[in-house]
């Protein structure tokens, strides 16, 4: 049979397009002729390992598997823990709080610990207490690699000190009872941030000269609104370097799957971020006493409202271009548990792959929405009316109500698809009850003076979901996954099966570190950290006894050190 016009057309441009590799071409041609697709799901790169620098890394890793090392690194750490870098939400600018003093005593820890850096490197001060480490490379032709991190903690809330096993500021590590370091910070962002600066000492210390420039940068406030941090860090950095002049932005963010004994260890690598979007809507009408009610007070108007937006919520959208798609083919393919889909997923999964087989791609949408609702969640915006207030006594009409929306936006949306899906359905039930509508800064229905709805921003201006980190073709993709896949196998912990990469999105917001301000810094944001999700921490985050495996510790030097390495052996970018 002779496939159709139009199906031809979508493969070709979705070739020129680079939707398909030159991999999957051959099975996306197959399946024009109705042949069984035989496309690879979540395509993965070998383990990247540096050659030119394969030496210095054997003697790297040697040093970094020594007592002595491990010790002195649990101490670093331990001693960065100590200092109780608290960050507040209603923190004044600094210079204008002396809550901000703490981070000179953290400095201070820095330039003596890390001489060397400070001897070596050029550091800036950013606003007083952001830090840039800057190392500077023999080739000026590369673009820098960006590491980020923050200083700051979240606060320890002191009615539960006594459910810490240690003290919340102790940063200790025993070696024999525990093989944890405890301690705020520990996990969030400590490890991250002196794991950073401990491979870059390692490898001034092995006179390591790098090519590529490697940048540090430091922020203070990420637990807050990020403002004076990375919110300042942000515009010296592209003053500096240049819009998109970093080859790829590293931050915090997820980690790899548990699964270390047995199967396939998958790592998540964040990619894309959803936009954020908190939407008032204010109810206005009469007051009066009770005991003469209208048909409506303004919270059962606000209260229809509402159940129009809840029968209404935005529809999921599963795109071929998006991250959603990318994770799902991923899941599918490495699924968590067994049986976790039905039998002919991954043949779904790769006809769904093909442009123009939109019928198959509905199929595996549905199919994939019922086995594993995350990915519904992933595929659309979704609402959910956290606040609501209106009326003050029980004889009173209320004359306010109002309700607040927190929307986290889809990958493929925008914070005014999300005000034109309230407006429209607000219209139809303000002309039913001849209500007047302002919506966000604009009259769009004179009703009743009296009755009136308000659509406006509750708290913040919205935030559009991140630019798209690219991961087919992407030179920057591969080295990051090449590198987390070589640092878990040569591990002395390995003992799975395989390690597998998957691209992850970010539900919104302050998810993953800040950077939202790093946008104009590079096309590859990446968003991970090299540890165990929940076997490298002994319990959450922002909570009591947070704690990191120490030797989870050691492999995140490595991982940082494989990566600058790896980077500077890439001539790309
Ligand atoms: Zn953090």
């Amino acid at each position: 049979m002779f496939p159709s016009f139009p199906l031809v057309c979508a493969v070709l441009i979705a070739v020129a397009c680079g939707w398909i590799n030159s991999d999957r071409l051959r099975s996306a041609v197959t399946l024009l002729g109705q042949s069984p697709p035989n496309i690879t799901l979540c395509p993965q790169v070998p383990p990247l390992f540096p050659t030119q620098h394969a030496e210095l890394n054997a003697q790297l890793n040697k040093r970094y598997s020594s007592e002595t090392f491990r010790l002195s690194s649990y101490q670093f750490l331990g001693d960065a823990i100590q200092i109780p870098t608290e960050s507040y939400d209603d923190l004044l600018p600094v210079g204008q709080d002396e809550r901000w003093i703490i981070f000179n005593v953290f400095h201070i820890f820095f330039e003596e610990s890390f001489p060397r850096i400070y001897s070596s490197l050029t550091v800036t001060r950013v606003n007083t207490y952001g830090l840039v480490f800057h190392w500077q490379g023999s080739d000026d032709s590369v673009k820098p690699l960006l590491f980020a991190a923050h200083q700051d903690v979240v606060p320890v809330d002191w009615s539960t000190e006594d459910q810490w096993i240690h003290g919340p500021y102790s940063g200790l590590y025993d070696g024999k009872s525990c093989t944890w370091i405890f301690g705020r910070g520990s996990v969030d962002d400590k490890a991250d941030l002196i794991a950073q600066l401990l491979a870059v000492n390692s490898l001034l210390e092995a006179g390591f000269k790098p090519r590529r420039t490697v940048v540090l940068a430091f922020g203070f406030d990420e637990e807050a609104s990020g403002t004076e941090g990375a919110g300042k860090l942000a515009p010296y950095l592209e003053e500096t370097y240049g819009r998109d002049g970093f080859a790829m932005l590293l931050d915090e963010g997820e980690g790899y799957g548990e699964n270390l004994k047995e199967g396939v260890i998958v790592a998540l690598l964040g990619v894309s971020e959803k936009g954020y979007f908190d939407a008032s809507i204010e109810v206005f009408a009469p007051g009066g006493h009770s005991s003469i009610p209208p048909d409506h007070t303004s919270i059962g108007l606000l209260s229809l409202l509402i159940a129009s937006l809840e029968a209404n919520s935005h529809p999921p959208r599963l795109l071929r271009n998006g991250t959603a798609f990318a994770a799902a083919q991923c899941a599918v393919q490495h699924p968590t548990k067994p049986g976790k889909y039905p039998a002919g997923m991954k043949d779904l999964a790769r006809r769904a792959t093909v442009p123009g087989d939109d019928v198959a791609l509905q199929k595996f949408a549905k199919a994939l929405f019922e086995a594993d609702p995350f990915f519904k969640v992933l595929s659309r915006t979704t609402q959910a009316v956290d606040l609501i207030s209106g009326g003050v006594k029980i004889n009173a009409l209320p004359e306010r109500a109002e309700a607040v929306i927190n929307h986290r936006i889809a990958e493929h949306s925008t914070a005014q698809e999300v005000k034109k899906h309230i407006i429209d359905l607000v219209l139809p039930l303000a002309a039913e009850h001849n209500l007047s509508v302002q919506a966000f800064g604009d009259d769009i229905r004179n009703g009743s003076e009296a009755y009136r709805v308000v659509l406006s921003d509750a708290f913040y201006s919205p935030l559009e979901p991140s630019p798209v980190t690219p991961i087919s073709n992407s030179p920057m993709y591969d080295v990051l996954s090449g590198t987390i896949i070589a640092t878990l196998q040569s591990s002395k912990r390995y003992q799975a099966d395989g390690v597998v990469v998957a691209p992850s999105l970010g539900l919104g917001k302050f998810t993953y570190g800040y950077t939202l301000y790093y946008w104009n810094l590079t096309r590859n944001i990446f968003r991970y950290s090299h540890r165990g999700d929940s076997d490298d921490r002994y319990n959450g985050l922002h909570t009591i006894n947070e704690g990191v495996r120490a030797e989870s510790f050691i492999e995140q030097i490595r991982f940082f050190t494989n990566l600058i390495l790896n980077l500077d052996e890439v001539k790309s970018d």
